[in-house]
């Protein structure tokens, strides 16, 4: 009797779709060397493995967010992947012919690491044996259609699908991309989604005035492709400040804005993470029993995170005097001791965690110098040895997997769920995801003369005027831009939209969507249980579709990143998908 074909589908090939691939390969490795299986990988561009965020050929300015020691494709787990894999620093240090310690401590460009993952990807490939054959579909996915228990999928290429025993979607932020873009109205000057930058930001004039809306990440980018992007270059001025000399190409004034109006806290450099002292939130999360009802974010666990930054501020400080915190007893006695602490050194500036999460920048009338002066401090604060704010900004990085415990099982309740997501989470990533700290040290070099200001900081009032320019108003001031730059990462898509999931759903109600009910036109996500499997709007769990990565974050929280360890759905895909093959293939009895 003929083999019934098998087929498995990666639906998106970015960074995860490719972690997954891996799994995938190592698992059907383990099994009988001549079963057929078909893996089919969808992308919707050419960038297999890199996805857009990593695609080699983009400028090398664009950096990583945190140094190379950080990065690794190689799995946690068993089986071994199917050929030797090194570390990113391994594999840099191999290229460019350094060692593998200097190469920890380097900041490497996102291009860089496509090259990575894109030789990774040709690795696995060649040695894939030859009963697995891979399939390499440049398209988009647009429908996922059930048929008895399995799936074949739409595409806008030219693709007769085969039945899929198993899916996994790692689709990223494509999603909310398409979705925003199909929602915001078409303007001549203005840029909804600035990605990738060195095409979509070339249709700005030089010597024009740019309103940039958001100042993360992605404005940093936005702002130095428009700077250093355009043949501008930053020089050392001394040991630690920075330079810009104009190419002439720039704009005249970049005016980034956001609506706390709060800068960016760039990140510890040089491959150092900070131990955790102080675990409020870690021991109340840990004495929670798996049924306890769901808990207000702001009143009951937004003050252990509070009392994890403030232990940690002053763990390091009492350090720093050779004085030693107990950050394990109880909170109240912390308390004391920093009480005590101030009486005897009244030199030393009080600290509340308030002070990162709602830093007192407005000293002054000028919204500008403030800003600069602040962020010009948490710069110092980055390259002080020991600094009391470092270690308080670390704290959440190290809160997130207890954090992550209370969002994945529910225990938020769902108002405080909504609150976190539209405050808390951007507040967070502010402090403790930052920039790495020359980009920060390249914007100040900007503003220093005069490129980027920040006058209009804090959530401008915005008017389109009658000859189509966007005016800022702040409370002292006005000035009109010629373009409008959107440099914020979409989240989440409107329901009515034409993406992957929302067409699925409105065909055959596979998907359903998070706060569908509050807001009937946008969802945060998708919901999903723990191992990623979708859930159905009938309610039933799709167990052979499992969501990785951005598309599984209606559950898991903390999904954007280059990590393999978090929130790892891909892992326990693969197993099961080897055990849905024998499923088809060999009656139940006999496996
Ligand atoms: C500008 C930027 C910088 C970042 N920098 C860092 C960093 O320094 N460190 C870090 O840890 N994280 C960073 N991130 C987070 C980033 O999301 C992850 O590092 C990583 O890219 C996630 O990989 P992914 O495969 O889940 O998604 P993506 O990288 O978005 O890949 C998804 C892929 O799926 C494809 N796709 C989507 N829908 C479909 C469909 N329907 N059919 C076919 N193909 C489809 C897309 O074209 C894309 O190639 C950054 C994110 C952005 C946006």
């Amino acid at each position: 009797m003929s083999q019934p074909r098998i087929s498995i589908g990666i639906v998106g090939f970015g960074p995860k779709g490719l972690y997954g691939f891996e799994r995938l390969l190592a698992n059907l490795h383990q099994m009988d060397e001549k079963l057929e299986v078909h893996v089919h990988l969808f992308n919707a561009t050419g960038d297999f493995a890199t996805g857009w965020i990593y695609q080699p050929e983009q400028p090398d300015f664009l950096l990583m967010n945190y140094s190379n020691a950080f990065i690794t494709m190689h799995p946690d787990a068993a089986p071994s992947p199917i050929c030797e894999i090194m570390s990113f620093s391994e594999w840099c240090a191999n290229c460019r012919q350094t060692s593998t310690s200097a190469e920890d401590k380097r900041i490497a460009s996102r291009g860089e690491v496509g090259e990575y993952l894109s030789y990774y990807f040709n690795c696995l490939c060649d040695s894939a044996r030859s009963n697995i054959r891979i399939h390499k579909n440049r398209g988009k996915v647009t429908a996922i259609i059930p048929e008895k228990g399995k799936y074949r999928l739409e595409t806008d290429i030219e693709f007769q699908s085969p039945i899929f025993t198993t899916l996994l979607l790692t689709t990223g932020h494509s999603p909310s991309i398409t979705s925003k873009l199909s929602q915001s109205k078409k303007s001549k000057n203005c840029i909804p989604f600035v990605y990738p930058v060195q095409e979509k930001l070339q249709l700005i004039p030089k010597n024009v005035q740019v309103a940039c809306k958001g100042i993360g990440l992605t404005a940093i980018d936005s702002i130095l492709a428009l700077t250093e992007g355009r043949g501008g270059e930053f020089e050392k001025s001394n040991e630690s400040e920075l330079i810009y000399r104009k190419s002439g190409k720039e704009p005249t004034k970049i005016y980034p804005f956001s609506r706390s109006g709060y800068p960016i806290i760039p990140r510890l450099s040089n491959g150092v993470t900070l131990t955790q002292h102080s675990c409020y939130l870690k021991k109340w999360v840990s004495s929670l029993s798996e049924n306890c009802s769901p808990f207000d974010f702001e009143k009951e666990v937004l003050p252990l995170i509070k009392q994890d930054i403030t232990t940690e501020y002053y763990y390091q400080l009492f350090q720093n005097y050779k004085l030693r915190l107990n950050a394990q007893q109880e909170y109240e006695k912390v308390l004391d001791e920093i009480q005590e602490f101030h009486r005897l050194h009244p030199e030393e500036k009080k600290f509340e965690a308030d002070e990162l999460l709602r830093p007192p920048i407005r000293q002054s009338n000028n919204a500008h110098e403030d800003f600069l002066a602040y962020w010009k401090k948490t710069v110092d604060w980055i390259k002080t040895e020991n600094s009391p704010f470092v270690a308080a900004a670390n704290t959440w990085g190290n809160l997130v997997d207890d954090f992550n415990w209370l969002y994945k099982n529910d225990k938020l309740t769902a108002d405080s769920r909504s609150k976190f997501i539209s405050t808390y989470f951007s507040m967070f990533n502010r402090i403790s995801y930052g920039p790495p700290l020359q980009n920060v040290q390249k914007i100040i070099a900007l503003a220093a003369i005069g490129v980027v200001d920040f006058s209009f900081v804090n959530n401008p009032d915005i008017t389109k005027t009658d000859s189509d320019k966007y005016e800022l108003k702040s409370h002292e001031e006005m000035t009109s831009c010629e373009w409008m730059i959107d440099a914020r990462l979409p989240r989440g898509y409107t329901v009515n939209s034409n993406v992957l999931y929302t067409s699925s759903c409105k065909r055959n109600g596979l998907f359903s969507f998070l706060n569908k009910h509050t807001n009937s036109d946008f969802a945060n996500g998708l919901n999903c249980n723990e191992a990623g499997n979708p859930i159905s709007e009938e309610g039933e769990v799709i167990s052979n579709i499992t969501l990785y990565g951005t598309p599984a974050e209606g559950k898991l929280f903390d999904n954007d990143s280059l990590s393999r360890k978090r929130n790892d759905t891909a892992s326990q895909w693969a197993k099961q998908t080897i055990q849905l093959i024998y499923k088809t293939l060999i009656p139940e009895h006999e496996y």
